[in-house]
């Protein structure tokens, strides 16, 4: 895998934001969000010879991180992190990194990443690093939507629990195989909003914290994959309406939401740029926009990260 994961070039956030600006003013006060920060990257580095490295655009909630094993001196590479458990063969064919998500709600503190080297099955050497998540603030802003929404009838609750389960099921079965294929692409042209983490208060009652962006789009215009993967879900959903969600392998997920009609089926393959759906203003929605998010097996992190990811 060559050189830096996350890239950032300047002058293309320099666009990016210029661009935003002069689609809505309320991004002036967002701006701080959009400066291109400089890219963590932590070294590990091993008496075997072994080195990994741990990078990210920044160790915060709501950011997916990489850890890629750069120098491979063992066989096998055991990592565990907040409870999830990860393999890393040696020249086996299989990629050479693996994603770790820090989800948006995750309290800021120490967590600690344990990398343990085998070869011939036995235990070489064990590295401990403890990664400091700093605080997030994340905006805040008022809604009001049809009360179904913030208070779903009781006819509808067994619904909204089968669909949390096929959720649930969906992240624990991630392939593999990293199906991806290069870089990934905004899903739609739609006027973005920065609003990834926003804690949203639903006629002034306050509900989840809103796990994506949104792009505001006109309904019936193309929604495309961000990447290549696997549809584990094309359906209607209570909240997001029609969604379709890509499996890219390795545990990372794309989240398609609110689109008037669902254009794949579940289980075939979508290649990057391929149209999805069409938008529009299914589920609980305030107007045609497309809500794309990205999840790392259960942890929620901003979709915008994945744009600099450059393999
Ligand atoms: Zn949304």
């Amino acid at each position: 895998m060559a050189g830096n994961i996350f890239k950032l070039n300047p002058e293309k956030m320099i666009h990016r934001v210029a661009t935003l600006l002069t689609f809505c003013p309320a991004f002036v006060i967002m701006f701080p969000l959009f400066l291109p920060l400089r890219a963590e990257v932590i070294k590990l580095e091993a008496k075997t010879g072994d080195i990994f490295e741990l990078r990210g655009r920044k160790i915060q909630p709501g950011e997916p991180l990489i850890l890629a094993w750069l120098e491979k001196r063992a066989g096998l590479a055991t990592v565990d992190f907040r409870g999830n458990h990860y393999e890393l063969k040696a020249n086996s064919g299989q990629p050479d990194f693996l994603f770790l998500g820090l989800d948006l709600g995750l309290k800021p503190g120490q967590q600690t990443l344990q990398i343990t080297l085998w070869s011939d099955h036995q235990e070489k050497e064990q590295i401990n690093t403890d990664i400091n998540i700093l605080a997030r603030d994340f905006p805040k802003r008022k809604l009001t939507v049809d009360p179904k929404y913030v208070h779903p009838p009781p006819e509808v609750q067994e619904r909204i629990k089968r669909e949390a389960e096929i959720l649930t099921q969906i992240y624990n079965q991630t392939s593999p195989e990293w199906l991806a294929q290069g870089k990934f692409e905004i899903p739609c042209d739609g006027q973005l909003s920065p609003n990834f983490g926003q804690q949203r208060i639903y006629n002034n009652v306050p509900r989840s914290i809103h796990a994506g962006v949104d792009m505001a789009i006109a309904s019936g215009q193309p929604i495309k994959a961000a990447n290549t993967g696997r549809i584990v879900l094309a359906s209607n959903l209570y909240f997001s309406g029609n969604t379709v969600i890509i499996d890219h392998g390795l545990g990372l997920y794309t989240v398609y939401g609110h689109m008037s009609k669902l254009l794949v089926k579940r289980g075939v393959m979508a290649e990057r740029g391929q149209v999805i759906g069409l938008a529009g203003s299914t589920g609980l929605s305030t107007g045609p926009h497309l809500h794309w998010a990205a999840k790392i097996n259960e942890a929620r992190v901003d979709p915008l990260a994945l744009l600099e990811i450059e393999f």
